[in-house]
């Protein structure tokens, strides 16, 4: 089945894993997945590092996912360094292991670069070469709810925006975003701009301090009064802030959950006990599998 099919019927569910690196071993984050999978999540989709640094152990996880036969594996893929010839090979290798669900991505520029050095200057390039000669796959693109960091203004990333879509992207996964007011505002925007995909929305579990307040601000996303505050009176402790962090989390996923997405993807950061416990909290996968 295609996630978009699922999406059709339900609101998805579903887990973003990171490959562990190269000389670590696999067996930790195969047996979170196997926690993971008692949430019998829609898709587990796993990230690719730009430039491919690690990518055997992005290939290893998707084939394991795969292989596990209990749910759909999309993998994160990017532009960045790579030929029309490489990218060939590596969607080959993909297709050959049954992976046929693919975020499409330019990727973020590594340390001292300003282009990606590879065939492709953006993702929609991509989308439009994997439409071509691997119309199998089913095509996730990134969307930017505050807009992405680089663009000029959010009407010119929500212009590449549609323009991913009409190179055949198939659809949405957001960026983090802890400000729903700008989400509802996003979301409205893009559908006055024609873009009919659905949404994919990010949830980024709050659990640590500094993690949170990094991630945010690398990605131009705002922190908002009720999170600022969080961190001001919880900060200094770590127990006390996991667990208010957890509490704003679960309100988070009910917001987008009423915004209307099509599709909820919860960041796991590889920690399946704090986002077991997020999910038992919020009763979230209950009423989402029955369709409440
Ligand atoms: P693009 O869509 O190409 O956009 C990049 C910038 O260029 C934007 O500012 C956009 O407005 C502008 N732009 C786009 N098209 C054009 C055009 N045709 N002409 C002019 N300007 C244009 N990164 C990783 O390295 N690995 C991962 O696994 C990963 N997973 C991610 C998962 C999600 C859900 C998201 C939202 C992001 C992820 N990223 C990942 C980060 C992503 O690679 C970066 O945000 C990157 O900087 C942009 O990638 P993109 O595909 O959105 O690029």
């Amino acid at each position: 089945m295609k996630v978009t099919e699922i999406m059709r019927r339900k609101m998805c569910f579903s887990f973003e894993v990171f490959p562990p690196k190269a000389e670590q071993p696999l067996e930790p984050l195969l047996q979170t997945l196997e926690h993971l999978y008692r949430y019998e999540p829609d898709f587990v989709s796993c990230t690719y590092g730009a430039g491919g640094t690690n990518a055997g152990r992005n290939v290893a996880i998707c084939q394991a996912i795969k292989e596990s036969g209990r749910t759909i594996p999309v993998t994160h893929y990017t532009c960045i360094g790579n030929s029309r010839e490489q990218i060939k090979a590596d969607l080959q290798r993909y297709l050959s292991l049954s992976v046929d669900h693919i975020l499409a991505l330019r990727g973020d520029f590594p340390k001292g670069w300003t282009e990606t050095m590879g065939d492709f200057d953006y993702a929609n390039e991509l989308v439009e070469f994997i439409k071509e000669n691997f119309p199998q796959f089913t095509i996730a693109v990134a969307g930017y709810p505050e807009k992405h960091f680089q663009a000029p203004s959010l009407e010119a990333d929500i212009a590449h925006l549609r323009v991913k879509q009409d190179a055949g992207a198939d659809f949405i996964m957001t960026q983090l975003c802890y400000d729903l007011d700008q989400f509802r505002r996003w979301m409205e925007k893009i559908r006055q701009a024609g873009i009919h995909l659905p949404i994919d929305a990010g949830v980024m579990p709050v659990l640590t301090k500094e993690p949170t307040i990094r991630m945010a601000v690398s990605n131009g996303s705002a922190v908002p009064r009720e999170l600022a505050e969080l961190i001001a009176r919880y900060g200094e402790n770590p127990e006390d802030f996991k667990k208010a962090g957890k509490e704003y989390t679960v309100r988070l996923i009910y917001e987008f959950v009423n915004a209307g997405i099509d599709g909820l993807h919860i960041y796991t950061l590889n920690r399946w006990q704090d986002v077991s416990e997020i999910l038992e909290a919020s009763g979230i996968r209950g009423k989402i599998r029955s369709g409440e």
